[in-house]
């Protein structure tokens, strides 16, 4: 969805749209290896504000995100709730710390051509600055089997039994212990 400035009314506008998939696809590189996908469609709520010397987008994405666990490669559910407040400068404009009341360090700021607002452009990003840095099913996963490759929050694999708790393993340990 792109809106023009000039189509914007002075009062502002509420745009509210359902977000699929294909349209994620689009930001995503095509060897993304973060296997993103969504569980089910974004639902985009945005107020956009015209102000004098910038546009304000404020409002609220939400929606779930289907993830691949880093450890045991598994996908999950992920909730996404994305609270929006955008400040979109036009480039010619980028402001001059004495010229703005805006505050720019506190802000997200961005600039865009000052005609055309790339909204599909603005929920990617959002989508993409909610992610965990973490991405784990859950901070306890134990991940995979190093050895056989089973997923070990279905249970042990056997390999762990195996090296320990055998018979002939211990008899090597307590072989280990004893004087040559
Ligand atoms: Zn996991
Ligand atoms: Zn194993």
């Amino acid at each position: 969805m792109r809106i023009r400035v000039d189509e914007i009314p002075e009062s502002g506008r509420f745009v509210h749209f359902h977000w699929d998939e294909s349209r994620l696809k689009q930001f995503l590189p095509s060897d993304d290896p973060s296997d993103l996908k969504l569980s089910r469609p974004v639902n985009v709520d945005l107020e956009i504000q015209k102000h004098p010397d910038h546009i304000r987008i404020l409002g609220i994405i939400r929606g779930v995100l289907q993830l691949s666990c880093h450890r045991c490669l598994e996908p999950f559910e992920y909730p996404l709730e994305e609270n929006v407040d955008v400040f979109l400068m036009a480039e010619e404009r980028a402001p001059d710390a004495e010229e703005t009341e805006l505050d720019v360090e506190e802000m997200d700021v961005e600039f865009f051509d000052g005609e055309v607002i790339d909204i599909d452009n603005l929920v990617a990003e959002q989508i993409f600055l909610a992610l965990p840095f973490k991405v784990l099913c859950s901070e306890d996963c134990l991940g995979l089997c190093q050895r056989c490759g089973a997923n070990l929050n279905e249970g042990p694999c056997g390999c762990e039994m195996n090296q320990r708790d055998t018979p002939f393993a211990r008899l090597k340990s307590i072989r280990r212990q004893l004087p040559e």
